[in-house]
């Protein structure tokens, strides 16, 4: 089966993060705004996360956030996020297509404030509605860690919904 992943950053009342600080490629400081797309880069026993920030010109700097130490602070390599995931930007609508896959995986990278499930998925989804998107979970096409849920489920970070298209 093939399946198209996505990461998700749950940001509520989003105010865009801006530093100010020298540009190499502008060759001065200049401010850099945080797109909220975080990468996830293993180095040895060590996970680190990053946030991209961008320049006034698009140039990118990777802002390291976190150190994940891979045995001593309980995370599981496995649930982080790899860079090759395709993130959804705050505001974007993905849509889904039988043609092109046939389930869908949105891993949520961070959650900062409270977000229900269908809420979420109806305002990330191109089409669907959030009384579909329900039915959908009640009926186990979507799956929340690869357990059936409820449409009012908090997310949290390191969830995966999974969605299975059906044909
Ligand atoms: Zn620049």
């Amino acid at each position: 089966m093939q399946t198209q992943q996505y990461s998700l950053l749950l940001i509520k009342n989003q105010k865009a993060d801006t530093v100010k600080k020298q540009c190499k490629m502008c060759g001065k400081v200049t401010i850099f705004t945080d797109t909220t797309i975080r990468r996830h880069n293993a180095n040895g026993k060590n996970i680190y996360q990053f946030a991209i920030y961008k320049c006034l010109k698009n140039h990118s700097w990777n802002k390291k956030l976190d150190i994940y130490k891979s045995f001593t602070n309980h995370v599981d390599p496995a649930t982080l996020v790899p860079s090759e995931f395709k993130p959804i930007a705050e505001g974007e609508k993905i849509s889904l297509s039988l043609s092109d896959h046939e389930s869908y995986e949105i891993n949520i990278t961070g959650a900062d404030g409270s977000f229900r499930l269908d809420r979420t998925l109806a305002d990330h989804i191109e089409g669907w509605s959030r009384t579909e998107i329900a039915q959908r979970i009640k009926s186990g096409t979507i799956l929340l860690n690869n357990r059936l849920t409820k449409p009012s489920q908090k997310l949290a970070v390191h969830d995966k919904i999974s969605i299975i298209i059906k044909k």
